[in-house]
């Protein structure tokens, strides 16, 4: 894909507008499946004349397509209703993470076509050969030319311009060259970021609506470790070197357990899926759940026994879901987000642990803090940050900007998805 292009003087070129007018037009249809060219022109402010033109252009690209609408119109004439010709183009999703790295190929509505998982390796060179080899036969062959591109998500602190993992404690990653090793010699341009800054991302694109209009808001994964995605006045918040927002390695016991970090006492040591199993396994003199083969699973397990009233399991999880919210004392009063969004394994066990949280932030937090703050649990399961690295593709597609770029058109009506990437 071409992608747009700076003059020296630092405005756009004139091809480079054109496109920048498609994507903006582009993504007013992906957003509203079926409006019409009249309320594309009200949403955007470009006139009638020049959406009919972008418009047609679009359809005869093979992105768009009409269809004449039911319904009366102002002018007499039915309006068209336009669509995305959704396999127009297609984009590539990674997400890399144990037990099971994952790769998955959505259309452009971001719906799932074809999927694999990649079992844990030890070995990171064999894990990403085999990850590597996955992407190539999702992407490869007759379908190459229709890939936008590969989105990865990463574990740990992450360079996100070469797609290296800097440092993942918990599964023993240091330095690790992910990006180079994936994509040499395929294609396609990669993308590559954190495993909970895309959860951020996949709830904008994929999650609840409300979501969209998030301009302060936290996402918690804890699978493999606790995971905060921040999103801090539309932006990823990030740091000098992409480390900020581990408020998994923020202290709450300063003698607390030992942490993979090095430190005592982490938020990630007594709320993440692993402090959770531990919980359980505290109640049952060491023994696991039957027939789990990893942490992470057993984690799920545990939730499901909660809520088919196994009492252990249910103890286990409210003592868990306590520690969850003694963390998000600390993540309110650093940052004020207007909502928390909670992913797996609390997703599932919500309605057994929201008036804990509740019941616990209300004793630590201040009422002016809590008034306006929105505790919601995912809708997107495990597979939220495989989803939100390919949301970083199609981002880019809908957009035509990237990271640290400028954006390619001002946005008349953006929603914060379209910043928190810039
Ligand atoms: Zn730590």
């Amino acid at each position: 894909m071409p992608s747009v292009s700076f003059t020296t003087s630092g405005a756009l070129g004139k091809s480079a507008i054109r496109q920048a007018n498609e994507r903006l037009l582009l993504d007013s249809i992906r957003r509203r499946p079926g409006i019409s060219r009249a309320e594309i022109a009200r949403q955007t402010g470009f006139s009638r004349t020049s959406v009919t033109f972008v418009v047609n252009r679009l359809i005869g690209k093979g992105l768009v397509q009409e269809q004449k609408s039911e319904g009366p119109s102002q002018t007499g004439r039915p309006p068209s209703e336009l669509r995305l010709v959704s396999t127009a183009m297609m984009a590539v999703g990674v997400e890399i993470s144990p037990p099971e790295s994952r790769v998955v190929l959505v259309n452009l509505n971001g719906e799932t076509l074809e999927f694999r998982s990649i079992p844990w390796k030890a070995n990171s060179d064999v894990l990403l050969d085999e990850i590597k080899d996955a992407i190539r036969s999702l992407a490869g062959g007759r379908r190459s030319r229709r890939i936008i591109g590969v989105g990865v998500s990463l574990p740990g602190s992450v360079d996100k311009s070469a797609g290296r993992v800097i440092a993942a404690e918990s599964i023993g990653w240091f330095g690790i060259e992910a990006g180079k090793r994936l994509s040499r010699g395929l294609p396609w341009r990669f993308w590559y970021d954190n495993n909970a800054n895309l959860c951020a991302l996949a709830e904008q694109w994929f999650g609840n609506p409300e979501a969209n209009d998030f301009r302060y808001f936290v996402c918690i994964r804890a699978q493999g470790g606790l995971g905060t995605g921040v999103v801090m006045d539309g932006r990823i918040l990030r740091g000098m070197s992409s480390a900020a927002a581990e408020f998994g390695h923020v202290m709450l016991y300063p003698d607390g357990r030992l942490c993979n970090c090095g430190n005592r006492g982490c938020w990630e040591q007594y709320a993440s899926d692993a402090a959770l199993v531990r919980a359980y396994r505290e109640r049952t003199g060491g023994s696991a759940v039957a027939g789990t083969v990893n942490v992470t699973n057993e984690a799920i397990r545990i939730v499901d026994a909660a809520l088919d009233g196994d009492s252990r399991s249910l103890e286990a999880l409210r003592e868990t879901a306590r520690y969850l919210a003694l963390g998000c004392v600390n993540l309110i009063a650093a940052l004020n987000p207007q909502a928390i969004i909670f992913g797996e394994p609390f997703t599932r066990g919500w309605k057994l642990i929201e008036e804990d949280i509740r019941a616990e932030l209300r004793s630590r937090v201040p009422p002016y803090q809590l008034s306006g703050l929105r505790l919601i649990p995912s809708r997107l399961g495990p597979d939220a940050s495989m989803l939100g690295a390919a949301a970083l593709v199609l981002n880019s597609f809908f957009t035509r900007f990237d990271h640290g770029r400028e954006p390619s058109h001002p946005r008349k009506s953006s929603g914060v998805l379209m910043e928190a990437y810039r």
